[in-house]
């Protein structure tokens, strides 16, 4: 990894010695980047001119805030960057009673292809850097003044699909020495990517790890998402229970509800046997309507009628509050908007 701002402290290390320096101002480089949020070397005062030189080649990761939109109903902020590349990505930041909570994109687009997501749309750009996941939380950290407590994976991407990176992000965030968020209070959501939850489990870190199921079956499960192609339902949850036995870390099912495809009691139901003796909890959430798909979302009495039949058969669920409803809600849908804009003005 060449990335400045994507190194640990070790490799940092062996970065200063090989360019003749003491190795002491690792510790200092690590603490600017990653708790004094700098995005630049000029900020750096206690480092020597001659080590900023030699550096100079290699910037430092900055995201530059292009756009924000501020909820007046729940002061939900989302946030539209541009990386150095030009690509934009977006994130989120909700606040809560019990902290300020960031939902973070990990990739610019994403290929799964989810039928009712708008950041799939026009295919995936390119995986984020490790130093790119971090600054969307520096960034809205430094913008607030306020400190961020939780952080969650599910804005654009397939984390999974960009694994490596991932991992690098989770331990640079987790650390102590950064801003050092604690494992506990850190959410993954993926589409279902057996091979690589496998991969997870092996890594027993505290964080939960959400898992997008929306469905009851195989058969309207492909219907929504095409990784359910690839891997089955079975296949899926039996990776959720190694997960589980790995880490002793209870799975979060997502569940969005589309009115008249996977809403009904008869969906509960079979959802709820399906689920029988994994240690989980499903997060229900009425699907949020993309401009370019015709989902419908479920009602309120639907919606509230799937919990109770889940919990009839021992399956606890929670009714997602909605944030930001008077924003670009949907992940991907500001991004997206900004780039047709873009477009049409070329
Ligand atoms: N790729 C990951 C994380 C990103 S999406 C995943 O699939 O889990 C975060 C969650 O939002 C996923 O559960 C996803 O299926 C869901 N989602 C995407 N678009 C949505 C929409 N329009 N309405 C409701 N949920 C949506």
């Amino acid at each position: 990894m060449t990335d400045i701002k994507s190194m640990t402290s070790a490799e940092l290390r062996d970065l200063m010695v090989s360019l003749g320096e003491k190795p002491f101002r690792a510790k200092q480089l690590y603490e600017w980047m990653h708790q004094h949020l700098a995005v630049s070397y000029e900020e750096m005062s206690n480092l020597p001119k001659s080590l900023k030189e030699k550096l100079s080649d290699r910037p430092v990761t900055a995201l530059e805030i292009m756009d924000i939109q501020i909820s007046k109903i729940d002061g939900t902020r989302k946030y539209l960057f541009r990386l150095s590349d030009g690509n934009m990505i977006e994130s989120v930041l909700m606040k809560y009673r019990h902290g300020n909570s960031v939902c973070i994109s990990s990739q610019a687009g994403c290929r799964m292809g989810c039928r009712f997501c708008a950041s799939t749309i026009g295919g995936l750009a390119r995986n984020l850097l490790p130093s790119e996941m971090l600054d969307q939380i520096y960034r809205i950290q430094a913008d607030t003044g306020e400190r961020v407590s939780n952080v969650v994976v599910m804005g654009s991407g397939e984390p999974l699909d960009n694994y490596d990176n991932l991992l690098r992000f989770i331990h640079l965030l987790t650390e102590e020495g950064g801003i050092h968020i604690s494992q506990r209070n850190l959410t993954v959501s993926t589409c279902g990517i057996v091979p690589r939850m496998y991969e997870l489990a092996e890594e027993k870190l505290q964080m939960t790890l959400a898992v997008s199921l929306h469905a009851p079956n195989d058969e309207k499960r492909r219907r929504l998402m095409p990784i359910a192609n690839k891997y089955s339902m079975e296949e899926l949850l039996e990776a959720c229970r190694y997960y589980f036995e790995k880490t002793g870390r209870r799975i979060t099912f997502e569940y969005s509800l589309v009115s008249g495809v996977n809403d009904s009691r008869e969906d509960a139901l079979e959802l709820a046997g399906r689920l029988r003796g994994l240690n989980c909890h499903v997060n229900l959430i009425p699907v949020n309507p993309v401009r370019e798909r015709s989902f419908v979302r479920s009602g309120r009495d639907a919606v509230e009628n799937f919990k109770i039949n889940l919990e009839k058969c021992g399956i606890n669920g929670t009714i997602r509050r909605e944030m930001g409803s008077d924003i670009d809600g949907a992940c991907g849908q500001l991004r997206k908007r900004y780039m047709e804009k873009t477009e049409s003005e070329k």
